[in-house]
C-alpha cells in the first residue's frame, strides 16, 4: 500500500476550509506571522508554501521580514507585541536564523499558546509528558497519515531514525504516547541496519537520498519517509524506494508522502490554537 499523503492532506484541508469558515462567522481570521530573518533561499520557499495554504483556506499569513544583522532586542520585542495582540493566534520562526542570533532565545520568546511549531519548551514539555499541547507539524502529520491509514501503533515496535528537536524527537515521543515501543537512532547508532530490521514502523528524518535500501527493512513493515532531499535527478527520500517498496506492507512515497501532511499539519496547529 501505498500511504497517499496528498490524499489525507487534501481530506484535511477541506476540513480546515470549513472550520475557518466557521471561525469567520465570529468575525475570527486566523493569522499566523512569520518571523523571517536574511535571506535562506529554502526558507523563501517554505514561507511561499505556507502562504499559499492560508490564500486556500481563507487564513492570513504575515511574514515579518528582517535583514539579517537585525538586533536580537527588536526581534524580541516584535514578538512580544505579537504575544500580545489578539488578533495573531499563531507566531513562526523560521529556521534557520543567521549565525549571530540565538533561536532559542525566540522561540522560547513565543507564547506558548501561539507557538504553532511546537518548539516552545511549555509544548515540548507537554509532549514528554503524553499531555495535550501544539506539537511539531511533522510529527503531527505522521501520526495523522497513520491514523487515516487505519495502522495503529500501540504494541508494535517503531524505529525513529534521526533526533532532531524539529522531527525526529517529537514524531517519536508521539510513537510512543501512542504505545509503541521506541527506539531511536542516530548518526553515531551501531548497526543502524540490524536496528532498522527489527522495525513494525520504521520512520526516517535524515536527509540522506537512498540510504535506507531493502536490507534495512522487515518484510511487511511499514515505511514512512520523511527525508527530502533535492538531488539532479529531483526531490528524494531517505529510502530507497524502487527497492523496498515490494517488501514492505506500505510506505510513503516523495514527494507525496509526508510533505503535504506536514504543511496541512501547521494550520490544523493554528486553528487548534484558536479554538482552545
Ligand atoms: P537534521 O539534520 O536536524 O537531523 C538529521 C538527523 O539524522 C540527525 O539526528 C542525525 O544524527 C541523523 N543522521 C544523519 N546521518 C545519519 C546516518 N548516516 N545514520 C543515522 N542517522 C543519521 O534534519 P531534520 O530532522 O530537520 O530533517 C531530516 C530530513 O527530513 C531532511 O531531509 C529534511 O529536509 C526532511 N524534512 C522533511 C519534512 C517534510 O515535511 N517531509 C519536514 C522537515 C524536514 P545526529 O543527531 O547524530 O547528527
Amino acid at each position: 500500500m501505498i500511504l497517499d499523503g496528498k490524499k489525507t492532506a487534501d481530506k484535511i484541508k477541506a476540513k480546515l476550509i470549513e472550520r475557518v469558515a466557521a471561525l469567520s462567522k465570529q468575525n475570527i481570521v486566523p493569522k499566523l506571522a512569520i518571523y523571517w530573518v536574511g535571506d535562506d533561499s529554502a526558507s523563501q520557499v517554505y514561507i511561499e508554501q505556507k502562504q499559499k495554504m492560508a490564500t486556500a483556506i481563507g487564513a492570513e499569513c504575515e511574514v515579518r521580514k528582517y535583514e539579517g544583522d537585525v538586533k536580537l532586542e527588536k526581534l524580541l520585542s516584535d514578538i512580544g507585541s505579537d504575544n500580545q495582540d489578539n488578533a495573531v493566534h499563531g507566531i513562526i520562526v523560521q529556521l534557520p536564523l543567521p549565525d549571530q542570533l540565538d533561536k532559542n532565545q525566540l522561540i522560547q520568546a513565543i507564547d506558548p499558546a501561539k507557538d504553532v511549531d511546537g518548539l516552545h519548551a511549555v509544548n515540548q514539555w507537554k509532549l514528554l509528558s503524553g499531555q495535550p499541547g501544539l506539537v511539531p507539524a511533522t510529527a503531527k502529520g505522521i501520526m495523522t497519515l497513520l491514523a487515516d491509514n487505519e495502522i495503529d501503533l500501540a504494541g508494535k515496535k517503531a524505529v525513529m531514525v534521526g533526533r532532531s528537536n524539529l522531527v525526529g524527537l517529537p514524531t517519536a515521543l508521539s510513537a510512543l504516547n501512542r504505545n509503541a515501543t521506541v527506539t531511536i537512532c542516530h548518526s553515531y547508532s551501531k548497526n543502524l541496519p540490524g536496528e532498522c530490521q527489527l522495525a513494525d514502523i520504521l520512520i526516517t528524518a535524515i536527509g540522506q537520498p537512498g540510504l535506507i535500501t531493502a536490507e534495512y527493512v522487515k518484510a511487511r513493515a511499514v515505511v514512512i519517509d520523511v527525508g527530502i532531499t533535492r538531488t539532479d535527478d529531483g526531490i528524494s527520500g531517505d529510502v530507497d524506494f524502487a527497492a523496498v517498496k515490494d517488501k514492505v506492507a506500505a510506505i510513503t512515497p516523495v514527494p507525496g508522502g509526508i510533505g503535504p501532511m506536514t504543511v496541512v499539519s501547521l494550520w490544523d496547529n493554528l486553528l487548534e490554537a484558536i479554538e482552545k
